[in-house]
């Protein structure tokens, strides 16, 4: 009788290893620790930075108002946000399009993080060997010392990180005074809240998902080969020059051995955060670190070997189809100025629209309660809403005058003018008057104009204008 086929178990899923990397040096290792420690000194720096008694920089999300050293922004300047989105937009493509994921590589607060907790993996329980070892091994006391202090470390900077996040947001000094006088009544729900959580994923994303995060959460990863071309620069191995690859003595010479430059140590594979061989190819997962060069460059010293057996070049200099000293020429070409130029005319704008923009916002809001109605002296009156948002650090005053009709008076408003604090919004009602006869039926324009000026500096008078309607009988 037949013997029914033997059952086979396939698994259609496959869990990940916790990838213990080495820690790589050299040239790329320091730009990577420069761009760490410059970007976190900014993050973590600059709300402690003060700027006319106040935090320089102070998201004041209740308040509505973003606060930006001398700036002060409203809810009606979304548009530079806006700017300021496009320009890191354009500013990703076309940094992608000159040199890869260059910002994966050396900015992206998820490398960022990630890094850190490799260093802090690194500083308390040694490099990868030690680190592979100690995980194999049984739990004993050493181990859970070693762990405790671990997780102590990645702990404080998870909490100092979700701290300083709230600290954008809410005055830091006030947070981190409560905080550590264990004030917790003048901590809102808000506050406490975004912290621990923001501490809670810089703890999940940098330690616990990594690599993990870029492989398969992040979208960057999977457009961003829209942006390359053939003259993109990227990390590359060269076969030409590697293969066939092989171990070899230090002095055997290439016509005794007949292999390529790679001696097939790994060592460029052990660095690797993402855990790729970068031999296989360009592949999406390879966040462009550079590691592999900087593992390869020493490899390469100690075999007395030329470096650059891994390096930045581009695929078609790798094809050969020009020689490598022109990647160069190849920066000019035409996605990179179009990318170049929307990006330098967005900054442009933005930048102008900055500093020319009006201090003073007023916003007319006719009182839909009442159309129109006769006042006592017998002229038709309509009734407005002036909402007044003063945009600077410094008083405002703002006086008025309208025009439409040949006769036609604003009541309401002191002719002294109307005192507006800094970064302050003020709603002010008033009248528009004129007489029946210049206003008739339906709907006519009239013109609002505002005088506006730092207090007791004349020299500082600004004028803005605003259209309304009057609704006539
Ligand atoms: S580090 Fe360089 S020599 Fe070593 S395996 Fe990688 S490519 Fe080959
Ligand atoms: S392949 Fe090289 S550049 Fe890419 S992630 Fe790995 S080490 Fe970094």
């Amino acid at each position: 009788m037949a013997q029914a086929p033997k059952e086979q178990v396939v698994q259609l899923y496959q869990g990940s290893k916790r990838i213990h990397p080495k820690l790589a040096k050299g040239r790329f290792a320091n730009l990577r620790i420069l761009a760490i420690v410059a970007t976190q000194l900014f993050f973590y720096g600059m709300p402690w930075i003060n700027w006319s008694g106040r935090q320089a920089v102070w998201f004041d999300i209740p308040g509505r108002h973003f606060y930006i050293f001398g700036m002060v922004l409203s809810p009606g300047d979304l548009i530079y946000l806006a700017g300021l989105l496009m320009i890191s937009a354009f500013g990703l493509f076309w940094w992608t399009t000159i040199a890869g994921r260059l910002w994966c590589g050396y900015a992206c607060p998820q490398t960022v993080y990630t890094e850190i907790m490799l260093w802090i993996d690194h500083l308390v329980e040694g490099d990868r060997n030690k680190r592979l070892k100690l995980d194999k091994s049984p739990w004993n006391f050493t181990k859970i010392r070693i762990k405790a202090t671990k997780y102590l470390l990645i702990f404080a900077v998870a909490a100092w990180t979700g701290i300083t996040f709230v600290g954008w947001f809410v005055p830091i000094r006030t947070v981190v005074a409560d905080i550590f006088t264990l004030n917790w009544a003048a901590l809102s729900t808000a506050t406490l809240f975004t912290a621990a959580f923001y501490g809670f994923m810089t703890w999940f994303f940098g330690h616990i998902m990594r690599e993990q995060v870029c492989k398969h959460m992040c979208p960057y990863a999977r457009f961003q080969s829209a942006m390359f071309d053939q003259d993109t620069l990227v990390i590359s191995y060269d076969p030409a020059r590697g293969e066939p690859r092989g171990a070899r003595k230090k002095n055997a010479s290439k016509e005794e051995t007949q292999l390529g430059d790679c001696i097939n140590c790994t060592m460029c594979v052990q660095v690797c955060p993402v855990g790729i061989d970068i031999r296989d190819g360009l592949q999406y997962e390879c966040i462009g670190c550079a590691a592999c060069i900087d593992a390869c460059d020493e490899i390469m010293d100690k075999m007395n070997y030329p470096r650059g057996l891994i390096r930045y070049t581009t695929e078609a200099a790798l094809n050969k189809q020009y020689p490598e000293a022109e990647i160069k020429k190849r920066l000019l070409r035409p996605k990179v100025v179009g990318y170049g130029a929307i990006l330098a005319a967005v900054c442009c704008l933005l930048v102008v629209g900055l500093f020319t923009r009006d201090i003073v916002s007023i916003d007319i809001i006719k009182d839909r309660g009442v159309m129109a109605r006769e006042n006592r002296q017998g002229m038709l009156e309509n009734l407005y809403n002036l909402r007044i948002s003063n945009s600077s650090e410094t008083e405002q005053v703002v006086t008025a005058e309208v025009s439409g009709f040949n006769t036609i008076q604003l009541n309401g408003l002191d002719p002294q003018g109307i005192s507006v604090p800094p970064g302050a919004t003020i709603t002010v009602p008033v009248q528009v008057a004129t007489y029946p006869e210049y206003a008739g039926r339906g709907s006519h324009p009239i013109e609002f104009t505002f005088y506006y000026q730092d207090k007791g500096d004349d020299s500082t008078r600004r004028t803005l204008v605003e259209k309304a309607s009057f609704i006539g009988e």
